[in-house]
């Protein structure tokens, strides 16, 4: 017998180890870190959401549920789905509830793909799309949007990419880690892509509750793209709800049922409770839900404007809670500047390059935690900026 190690398939072998991981490392040894690191709410759930899983606890709903999720919340996100966005799936055919948009992303692409399948990854983007491409047997290929168009995929960036084998476009809109947000004719642009070359999108559209400027338009919506949309969305984001692992997927049927076949297998169901808080949360959680998006938009109004002042220049993100600002007038490459600002300054930001080649020159700064942290946050970039500057 050889090592332990010469029994790894070869796929996981060569996948990297997440770069965010270093730096919570490093963060986590330290006392009085202010981390603009993590990319979850600093809300905690909703009460009245805490208490519906407490409750359906106490009368005993402690066993599976169907495969494809609570029927009575499917129906509810079909009606979500509906009002908000005015896409209409149906409950019993087109809706998957999943362990988080993680799985959902998981399962399409695993639902789609055949070994050497292209599939075209807009970065920067979520750190897990191009390994959750590997590990489905795909090919991902990456695509670098620039600061220049406010990270935005131009048309012909993504023909430059199509080949024969190109299967899907991953799409996520608003953006981790650049916050950028798609207009409905941005999307458009997209579609006819879609459309002149036969390809499918993954929509990732788990920040489409935190849209600060304009309409949020939902990809499935533009006119001819239902069919071709794999639409990614969860509670984590929009309703504070990242440790309930509570996500879903709308697809036209047939996707729908290769999805649940590798879901019921895989996974049986998402768990029980979370299905029940995520119930509770679609009927009566609206009004947090604004509160919380209340609270993120003045905070990204302040932090990007603030950053902007002290020379790192930033877009303003038109959703999630994420600024991407550049840093380099300080001449330092993103893991550098993260690095000695974290043992500098004690503030935990993430680099960009992680997210991406065009990431690089970046950082990401989520500003999803309290208006005093993050002007603390601010004073000591300034510090830092003072020292670490090019002149
Ligand atoms: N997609 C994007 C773009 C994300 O940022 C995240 C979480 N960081 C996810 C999906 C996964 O979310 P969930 O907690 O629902 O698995």
């Amino acid at each position: 017998m050889n090592g332990t190690k010469s029994y790894l398939s070869k796929t996981v072998e060569e996948l990297k180890p997440s770069g965010i991981r270093r730096f919570f490392d490093l963060a986590a040894g330290m006392e009085g870190v202010i981390s603009l690191g993590v990319g979850e709410p600093d809300f905690i759930t909703p009460w009245s959401v805490r208490e519906a899983a407490i409750l359906s606890l106490e009368q005993g709903y402690t066993s599976y549920t169907a495969n494809a999720g609570l029927l009575e919340l499917r129906e509810e996100i079909a009606g979500y789905m509906e009002k908000s966005f005015g896409v209409s799936y149906s409950p019993r055919s087109e809706i998957t509830v999943t362990v988080g948009a993680s799985q959902a992303l998981d399962i399409a692409l695993r639902a789609i793909l055949d070994p050497g399948d292209e599939v075209i990854v807009i970065e920067p983007s979520f750190v897990s799309y191009v390994p959750l491409v590997s590990l489905a047997g795909g090919m991902p290929v990456q695509v670098q949007t620039l600061k220049e168009n406010g990270f935005k995929i131009l048309p012909e960036q993504l023909e430059n990419v199509i080949t024969d084998r190109t299967k899907a476009i991953i799409l996520c809109s608003p953006n981790n880690p650049t916050g950028t947000m798609l207009s409905g004719s941005e999307l458009e642009a997209v579609a006819q892509i879609a459309e002149r070359y036969d390809l499918l999108v993954l929509s990732d559209e788990i920040y489409a509750e935190l849209a600060y400027d304009g309409e949020y338009t939902s990809f499935a919506a533009i006119s001819g793209m239902k069919k071709r949309t794999i639409l990614i969305s969860g509670f984590s984001k929009g309703f504070a709800m990242t440790g309930w692992r509570l996500g879903f997927v709308c697809a036209p049927e047939a996707i729908s049922q290769a999805m649940l076949k590798i879901h019921q297998y895989a996974m049986m169901c998402a768990p029980t409770m979370a299905q029940f808080a995520a119930l509770e949360a679609l009927k009566t959680g609206r009004s947090d839900v604004e509160d919380m998006k209340k609270s993120y938009r003045r905070r990204r109004n302040y932090f990007v404007q603030s950053l902007n002042e002290l020379g790192l220049t930033c877009h303003v993100p038109g959703g999630a809670f994420y600024a991407f600002p550049s840093i380099k007038s300080t001449g330092l490459s993103s893991e550098e500047f993260a690095e000695k600002l974290l043992l500098e300054e004690k503030v935990a930001v993430v680099p960009g390059n992680i997210f991406g080649e065009s990431g690089e020159g970046h950082v990401r700064c989520s500003y999803a935690t309290s208006m005093e942290l993050l002007q603390e946050a601010i004073k000591r970039i300034s510090h830092f900026l003072k020292r670490n500057q090019k002149a």
